[in-house]
């Protein structure tokens, strides 16, 4: 059976693509087949943190009705993808409300669809919950990304999709005085389930491992699959296969 999985959040560069794109690779190399939706119409990144240079067809056109779904999706790191378009004329002419139907159609062949989408609460971040299975929360530990992720769950409800968890990125732990996190450093896993009734899936820390693999447009999780945030990221889709 398929199962679709969305990733959001309230704000952007919280880590959404760089979590979807490396859950997409990790579950693929655990033999799911998988496929990665790059739903950011706008600023699509998945292609480039893949690797995808050659992409004539994308998921403009597929939401333009003037491309097949097939030409749509490219393979690479062993996944399946269907990127977004690169360009401002491509992303006026998409329809979001085409998304629902291309999913729908991805599920007869996949195990997993993960996808990727905009931050924020407008037509594009919300056309990515219309056929979730399960939302993935993306916040960093702070205040204003925890909020506005919080404005998102009421909306999520009347989507009929569930919560899956909350995936804490870029979490600091102080190299010097550790005890003190929660005070000066990140904010507290206990309160940040709190604060959006959901449970934390897993957490990500902050690595420079993964600045590096996207500048060598690779996965983390292929280009240094021992760091810290591999091996969370790891957890995280392992996780997922439950
Ligand atoms: P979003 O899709 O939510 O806008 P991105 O995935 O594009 O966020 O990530 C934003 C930036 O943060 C990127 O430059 C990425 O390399 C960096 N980043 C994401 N996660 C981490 C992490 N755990 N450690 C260090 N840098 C990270
Ligand atoms: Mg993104």
């Amino acid at each position: 059976m398929s199962k679709v999985y969305t990733v959001i959040s309230g704000k952007g560069g919280v880590g959404k693509t760089t979590i979807a794109a490396n859950l997409g690779v990790s579950l693929a190399r655990m033999r799911k087949k998988t496929v990665v939706v790059d739903a950011d119409l706008a600023m699509g990144g998945v292609a480039t943190i893949l690797g995808l240079s050659e992409i004539p067809v994308t998921l403009h056109e597929v939401l333009a009705g003037k491309g097949s779904i097939e030409k749509a999706v490219y393979s690479t790191h062993g996944l399946d993808v269907l990127p977004s378009g690169h360009t401002v004329s491509g992303f006026l002419r998409t329809d979001p409300k085409k998304l629902e139907g291309v999913v729908d159609k991805l599920k007869r062949t996949y195990d997993y669809v993960i996808i990727d989408s905009p931050p924020g609460l407008n037509k594009y971040s919300l056309a990515p919950l219309k056929n979730a299975d399960e939302v993935l929360l993306v916040v960093t530990p702070d205040l204003p990304a925890v909020q506005t992720t919080a404005k998102l769950q009421s909306v999520i409800a009347t989507y009929s999709a569930n919560v899956r968890g909350v995936i804490v990125n870029r979490f600091r732990i102080p190299s010097f005085f550790p005890w003190l996190f929660g005070v000066k450093g990140s904010m507290e896993k206990g309160e940040i389930e709190r604060r959006l009734k959901a449970k934390v899936l897993g957490v990500i820390p902050e690595d420079r491992a993964v600045i590096e693999s996207m500048n060598m447009r690779s996965a983390i999780v292929i280009y240094r699959p021992k760091s810290s945030a591999s091996k969370a990221i790891n957890a995280i889709a392992k996780n997922l296969t439950h």
